[in-house]
């Protein structure tokens, strides 16, 4: 009998740095109530569907795209007050900051973290070889300016990353955070805003031509476009050259950067959008108060809670919420999340449906 290797098994090794590397998953789950991976629950404005629809209808399909997606960028620079020089699009804010990790990380360059926050950034950074130097926030998630001055200047990473509102605790950074990490940096600060809108300021008005800072933004969250794959970063127009020159030619196709140009045409609907779903999290977290969870202060559309307080466990309580078909984010097998779970804010009706399933789960037998 012929014997067939197992198509499971590796017929070529991975590079050995990459061994024990784990992709990062997020579980996609049936259920009614998915409120797990920080989308908006609102679809985008029909306006802009039908835009879409008749700006779909003149691409040149048989042609490469506009490599330098001058329209896309020129409509971004005009909504931050920036140059298009200064914005580099990409799919989606993972594929910027690949982007950025593979121009300034790699063998024998740095790259430091204060963790718990968005595990892609250590993730790849990995992956591009480079050497992760994670600084540990204090027990509440706080991230106190002397430690992290003194981290940075005692590591001299060639990236330093700040993710504010950060993912998953939902904390914001305020403005000194930043000044203070430009101030003693060595290198590039990244400061990952995919949250921004939701919070009550960004760092971008820091950004200029002679500051090694990049803001990196989204267009998963606020603009209800998680489905295009669209992120893009401001910074120095010298960086983004360089960004221009590592990224794959035409990597953003024809209908994204139609779509996304077409999207900052309805910037006072996003901005409605942002303060419902702001008042949301106030009423989220007003509900989580009644329960027996702690719950961290979040300028994000997402909140971090502890179940701790309640003698369960964190899985337990992610799979009751599960079989009352509402999934939240599992964070407490996650090193320094134990007993932690991260709740994406949905609609009014989602996030009534999340705290009386979750009530039910603290108080079941
Ligand atoms: N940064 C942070 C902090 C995030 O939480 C996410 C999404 N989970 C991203 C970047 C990536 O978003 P996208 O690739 O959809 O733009």
């Amino acid at each position: 009998m012929v014997t067939r290797p197992d198509p499971s098994a590796d017929l070529v090794t991975v590079r050995d740095d990459l061994q024990a590397l784990e992709g990062y998953h997020s579980a996609q789950v049936d259920v009614e109530v998915r409120l797990n991976t920080n989308e908006s629950p609102f679809p985008p404005p029909a306006g802009w569907r039908e835009e879409v629809a008749a700006g779909l209808g003149s691409i040149e399909w048989h042609r490469y795209p506009d490599r330098a997606a001058v329209a896309l960028r020129a409509a971004i620079g005009d909504w931050h007050g920036v140059v298009p020089e200064q914005v580099f699009a990409a799919n989606g804010s993972n594929e910027v900051l690949q982007t950025l990790l593979l121009a300034y990380a790699g063998p024998g360059r740095s790259v430091l973290t204060f963790e718990p926050t968005y595990q892609l950034h250590a993730h790849i950074a990995r992956i591009t070889g480079a050497t992760v130097i994670e600084v540990e926030r204090a027990a509440d998630f706080s991230l106190d300016l002397d430690v992290a001055r003194a981290a940075v200047t005692d590591a001299q990473p060639t990236v330093t990353f700040l993710c504010s509102p950060n993912n998953p605790t939902g904390r914001v950074e305020d403005p000194a955070m930043v000044r203070a990490l430009l101030d003693v940096a060595p290198g590039l600060v990244v400061v990952d805003e995919a949250y921004a809108q939701f919070a009550d300021w960004t760092a971008l008005d820091l950004v200029r031509d002679d500051v090694a800072l990049v803001v990196v933004r989204t267009f998963s969250k606020t603009w209800s476009m998680a489905a295009a794959r669209l992120g893009y970063l401001v910074g120095p127009s010298w960086l983004v050259r360089h960004l221009e020159d590592v990224v794959l030619p035409y990597h953003l196709d024809a209908a994204k950067q139609e779509a996304g140009r077409l999207a900052l045409a309805h910037v006072d609907e996003m901005d409605e959008r942002v303060k419902t779903i702001v008042a949301e999290r106030e009423r989220l977290v007003e509900g989580l108060a009644a329960l027996p969870v702690e719950t961290f202060p979040s300028g994000a559309n997402f909140v971090l809670f502890r179940v701790t307080p309640s003698g369960r466990t964190g899985q337990e309580v992610w799979q009751g919420l599960v079989d009352r078909s509402v999934l939240v984010r599992d964070c407490s097998g996650w090193p320094r999340l134990d007993g932690c779970l991260r709740v994406t804010l949905g609609t009014p009706a989602e996030n009534d449906r999340f705290l009386a399933a979750l009530g039910d789960v603290l108080v079941s037998t």
